[in-house]
């Protein structure tokens, strides 16, 4: 079965070649990225088997239930790449500060920021999940990193990808020359080149948000789903389906697939929040992904990728997915700040208008 194919190794190895000046510590840091993804997979597909199933009993700085699970993806990654020489820190959505490597292991010169399981309210419905990564370099090669360091703007990313945990464990990402998906062959324990260059298709069918946050929207967002929900009569003149499954990685791995466009705007339910994603392990692999993939990531507002981060933990609003439909949603934002949209569907002229009283 390998005869005509890739492993993971072989392709960093070819594509290190092409960079004579590499040391490799890129594609081993990326390797033990794959064996920690690999391990998670096997506890996510032993599901109540294992044992791994429910809430940890905790609660992690986003102030979130933590799954057994949660737990378990962030101590594999933890253990996997704290040893190897290749970074010199770790940061995680389930860790409020930067992971400090122990002492008796060299600093390298990268730094890796996970979600080590994202969908993770989904495990317990049997729903893919998903482990999201992100590399950057660190500014003190061989020294201990301090927070600041890891709040480089998305541009900055040397390699970003995930690993979803579907029917079929697959592997994609990107090293800054495209988007390449991997699909692990369980038996060998190796993920496989299945997919060498992914590219998302010009034109839009589909659109995935939380319509239940609907009260919340901002205009500009409003008025995109409204005129997708329009149709071939509406302004768009076509249809389009809706998609949610609450699991970023598996949104983004069906866009990434066969197109559409994915939004978690800004909102108003909770002001505090600017959004509800997470900036430096959400936003930003993905961004950098959509974009090898020859799509857009935006706050709506402005490029994913040029956002400089505030905090480890700061949430933003994510839209993304095909050129086309993101540069519309972005020119409605802009839109907005001059005149008052009246909802079509929802206001006084609309489908569902309020019955008199
Ligand atoms: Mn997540
Ligand atoms: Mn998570």
């Amino acid at each position: 079965m390998l005869a005509d194919r890739t492993t993971l190794a072989q392709f960093l190895i070819e594509e290190r070649r092409r960079h004579p000046g590499a040391s490799g510590d890129l594609n081993g840091l990326i390797l033990d990225v794959a064996l920690a993804c690999k391990a998670i997979a096997k506890r996510v597909a032993q599901g109540a088997l294992g044992g791994v199933l429910g809430a940890a009993g905790r609660t992690n700085v986003q102030g979130e239930t933590q799954q057994k699970l949660d737990v378990l993806a962030n101590d594999l990654f933890l253990r996997v790449n704290e040893w190897g020489g290749y970074v010199a820190g770790m940061a995680s959505e389930e860790l409020e500060e930067p992971y400090v490597l122990p002492a008796q292991h060299p600093r390298g010169k990268y730094l890796l920021v996970f979600d080590p399981l994202d969908g993770s309210s989904n495990i317990d419905v049997n729903v893919a999940v998903g482990s999201i990564f992100s590399i950057l370099r660190t500014p003190n090669p061989g020294a201990d990193a301090a927070v600041e360091d890891y709040l480089q703007p998305g541009s900055e990313q040397v390699c970003a990808g995930y690993a979803i945990y579907g029917p079929s464990t697959m592997l994609v990402l990107t090293v800054g020359t495209g988007v390449h998906g991997f699909t692990l062959e369980p038996q060998l324990g190796e993920f496989i080149l299945t997919d060498p260059s992914i590219g998302l298709p010009a034109v839009a069918t589909e659109f995935a948000i939380n319509a239940s946050n609907r009260r919340f929207w901002e205009p500009a967002v409003a008025r995109y789903v409204d005129e997708c929900l329009a149709g071939r009569t509406g302004p768009r003149a076509r249809d389009f389906n809706m998609r949610w499954v609450a699991s970023l990685v598996a949104e983004t791995h069906r866009i990434l697939t066969r197109g559409g466009v994915f939004l978690y705007p800004r909102d108003s339910k909770d002001p505090a929040k600017a959004g509800r994603l997470r900036l430096l392990y959400e936003a930003n692999p993905v961004a950098m992904l959509v974009e090898q993939a020859g799509g857009l990531a935006s706050t709506g507002r402005e490029r994913m990728l040029d956002v400089v981060p505030d905090g480890l933990h700061q949430r933003i609003a994510l839209i993304f997915g095909v050129t086309e439909e993101v540069e519309r949603i972005e020119r409605y934002h802009r839109e907005q700040n001059d005149r008052a949209y009246d909802s079509p569907l929802y206001g006084t002229r609309g489908l569902f208008r309020a019955p008199a009283v």
